[in-house]
């Protein structure tokens, strides 16, 4: 398999429909094909997840529609495009679909240029969306999730935390007198640290957490069902592993200020105001430690 060879899944009940595509398709990508919707479900959501997916609308037991419906339904599949193949005189079932959220119809008979030609469009508008939503949503420097998105993630994990009674913390990581790193070995040095702590705390977090860039050289984690405790001791092993990191051969500490949900707390900006003044609190008792 070619290493950037698109994936299209081919769903049509017709064996012989389904090769035809097949064939016209396999010189270009890699095919995979479903008889049936459920098999169709099945295989958009396994690897090779499919890039783009060409829909049947007539089949017997569940229809394309249907197909579509519980696709948009599953996080795991709602982004993947879907073009309906419809039948020769179908205008009515063309609006249904897009309506329902294909992104495009081909009519059978299939010619195979203009099928190609979709389906690059398709793929091509689909990786420049992933590319805009990832731009709009990380910070370039330290690859770590921007402010924007920790202010909009941040908030709905306080909104379902306070729902369900369950754990949330906030750790503030601020980089310690990074003005004389950047003073002492240049800028350039100043962004390959910046870097190299984000390295760490991205590598260092768990799955469900978000370590996000909060401005220069601040960052935040947010730790879901996690304890003022555990996040301490959490805070006090990142601030080790960053105190032996030595990047570009520079002795670099961080200080930590650490907060957790209480029931008075209003927004997640309260979680982010409590960690920033801990985080104030170990600046002032001497830097290189974790205040909570
Ligand atoms: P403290 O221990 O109190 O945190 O001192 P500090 O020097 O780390 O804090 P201060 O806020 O005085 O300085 C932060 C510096 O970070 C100032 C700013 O020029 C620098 N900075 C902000 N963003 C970047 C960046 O993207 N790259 C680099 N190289 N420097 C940056
Ligand atoms: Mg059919
Ligand atoms: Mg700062
Ligand atoms: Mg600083």
């Amino acid at each position: 398999m070619k290493k950037n060879e698109n994936v299209v899944l081919v769903v049509d009940d017709v064996a012989s429909n389904a090769q035809l595509l097949a064939s016209i398709l396999q010189s270009e990508y890699r095919v995979k094909i479903a008889q049936d919707g459920e098999r169709a479900l099945e295989l958009a959501r396994s690897e090779p997840i499919p890039d783009i997916i060409l829909l049947d609308v007539e089949m017997p037991q569940m229809d394309g529609f249907e197909v579509l419906r519980r696709l948009k339904a599953d996080h795991a599949t709602k982004d993947i495009p879907v073009i309906f193949v419809t039948g020769n005189d179908a205008t009515h079932q063309e609006e249904r679909g897009l309506l329902e959220g294909a992104v495009d119809y081909i009519t059978k008979p299939i010619r195979p240029v203009i099928v190609k030609a979709r389906i690059n469009i398709h793929i091509t508008l689909k990786e420049q969306r992933d590319k805009l939503l990832f731009a709009a949503s990380h910070d370039q420097l330290s690859g770590l999730y921007n402010r924007r998105h920790l202010t909009e993630e941040g908030g709905r994990k306080f909104s379902h935390a306070l729902r369900h009674e369950d754990a949330l913390s906030v750790i503030m990581v601020d980089i310690d007198h990074f003005k004389k790193i950047n003073d002492t070995y240049g800028h350039q040095a100043g962004d390959n640290v910046i870097h190299a702590v984000a390295t760490v705390l991205q590598t260092q977090k768990r799955n469900e957490d978000i370590a996000a860039r909060y401005g220069g050289e601040e960052f935040v984690l947010v730790l879901e069902s996690c304890s003022l405790e555990n996040s301490h001791a959490k805070a006090e092993q990142l601030r080790r592993h960053i105190e032996a990191l030595m990047p570009e051969g520079i002795k670099v500490s961080a200080s930590f200020g650490v907060s957790t949900l209480k029931p008075t707390h209003y927004s997640f900006e309260d979680l982010i105001k409590e960690a920033d003044e801990a985080l104030y609190r170990a600046k002032e008792s001497g830097r290189n430690r974790v205040c909570s």
